[in-house]
């Protein structure tokens, strides 16, 4: 849609191709139904891929600043919430309406419920190379195409993976497409105690790299804030922003494990004094469970004793230093061993896709002349936060500007 609007403006006669029944579904899903259209900062860090600088150009040709003149010149009022950016009416739709109505003002062509099963580079009658396409409504031609597809995230919104197919068809490698800013299940036989539980964690992700007969713990991500526990493992936005990277090393048959500590803002020793002070104000009247109420979630207190071999009834002053510090350690370092991830329809993106290596600058294929790619379907992918919505407004602002240059 964002292509359609910066190509027409710029010139083109446009048709814009929808295979499902109306176009833009997915975006009235984005952030929860309000639409994090953006980033108030955007740092190249902040995406990754095989090749992620691959999107500094991109973003340097048409920043979160351009897209938002954009966005107000269509009648877009905004809002910042602590830097990321929704429609001040907090409704994703509106979003989704502005750019309808944008493609209407500009006479887009729009034909939705059209299927493309081919998409062939040919001579066209003009004497100018082109492509002939292959629809489910018979032949088009068009000088430029303009791939934008999605990716396999989400099958329901009618990203269903069918655009890495036709650039496949079209001579492109497709990095593997894999779930990101997805839930990570889990093992051990404690999730159903504590699932419902939010608790506020540092979260380390360690993958086990192989180099020859050597194995290396290597820490591939760090990220703090809300983590909700269910009865298959762990879920919310630190979850989402390591899920990417523990997703492709659990795709390469990789160990791999976050190690959690529930308690970022107070060192072993303080916890320790904090039992040793609890105790004495217990006496003998408290047991362990009440030696731990008070620091965190009750569920999670329960579940850190049961993995000590502790029971809950059992004296909180019978408990003996070594005690008190295994629980510390617990507390500070709980080890969570992944063994999966949910799947595309719980995912908010994909990972992998169009392989930027085979992209120039401009979004323009190198393996074929005239054919651009624009958001998802491409191999970069960002973190949560506005930064997938900007890479599709930037990709394809771009990709539309240069397909219509002669
Ligand atoms: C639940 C959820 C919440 C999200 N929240 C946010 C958020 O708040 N902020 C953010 O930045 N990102 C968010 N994202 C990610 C963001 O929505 C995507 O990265 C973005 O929509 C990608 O844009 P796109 O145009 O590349 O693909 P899409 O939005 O998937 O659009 C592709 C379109 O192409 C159509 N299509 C696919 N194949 C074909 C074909 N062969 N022929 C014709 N049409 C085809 C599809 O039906 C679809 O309409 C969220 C995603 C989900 C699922």
């Amino acid at each position: 849609m964002f292509a359609a609007v910066c190509a027409k403006r710029a010139g083109a006669d446009v048709v814009l191709l929808e295979h499902t029944e109306r176009i833009g579904k997915k975006l009235l899903a984005t952030g929860n139904g309000k639409c994090n259209l953006t980033n108030l900062s955007i740092q190249p860090g902040d995406y990754r891929g095989n090749h992620p600088s691959f999107v500094v150009p991109v973003l340097e040709k048409f920043s979160q600043k351009e897209t938002l003149q954009i966005f107000e010149e269509i009648g877009l009022v905004w809002k910042d919430v602590n830097g990321l950016v929704y429609p001040f009416s907090n409704q994703a739709s509106t979003v989704l309406d502005l750019l309808r109505m944008e493609l209407r003002r500009l006479c887009v062509t729009i034909k939705t419920e059209i299927t493309v099963s081919d998409i062939i580079p040919s001579k066209l009658e003009s004497g100018k190379t082109g492509f002939v396409l292959k629809t489910s409504q018979g032949e088009l031609r068009a000088d430029k195409v303009i791939l934008a597809c999605g990716s396999k995230a989400s099958p329901q919104t009618g990203s269903d993976g069918s655009g890495y197919k036709l650039a496949k068809k079209l001579g492109h490698s497709v990095i593997e497409p894999l779930p990101a800013l997805v839930q990570l299940k889990a093992e051990g036989n404690y999730w159903k105690m504590i699932a419902g539980v939010r608790s506020d964690c540092n979260l380390r992700l360690y993958i086990e790299e192989r180099t020859g007969n050597k194995t290396a713990k290597v820490k591939v991500a760090e990220e703090y804030g809300e983590v909700q526990f269910t009865d298959y493992g762990i879920s919310g936005i630190p979850v989402f922003q390591l899920s990417r990277f523990a997703v492709r090393a659990l795709w390469e048959k990789k160990k791999t494990y976050v190690v959690c500590d529930f308690l970022p803002n107070l060192q072993i020793d303080e916890i320790l004094d904090y039992f040793h002070r609890k105790q004495k104000n217990l006496k003998d009247f408290g047991n362990c469970e009440e030696l731990l109420l008070g620091l965190i979630n009750k569920k999670l207190c329960q579940m850190v004793l049961k993995e000590c071999g502790i029971s809950l009834n059992e004296k909180a002053t019978d408990l003996a230093e070594k005690q008190l510090k295994k629980i510390a350690s617990l507390l500070k370092n709980w080890q969570i061993v992944l063994n999966g991830y949910n799947s595309f329809d719980k995912g908010q993106i994909c990972q992998g896709g169009v392989d930027t290596e085979e992209l120039h600058e401009n979004l323009e294929s190198i393996i074929q002349k005239g054919l651009y790619f624009a958001g998802e379907i491409i191999d970069i992918d960002g973190k949560c936060g506005g930064y997938n919505l900007q890479w599709a407004w930037s990709s394809a602002y771009v990709a539309a500007t240069d397909a219509v240059k002669e």
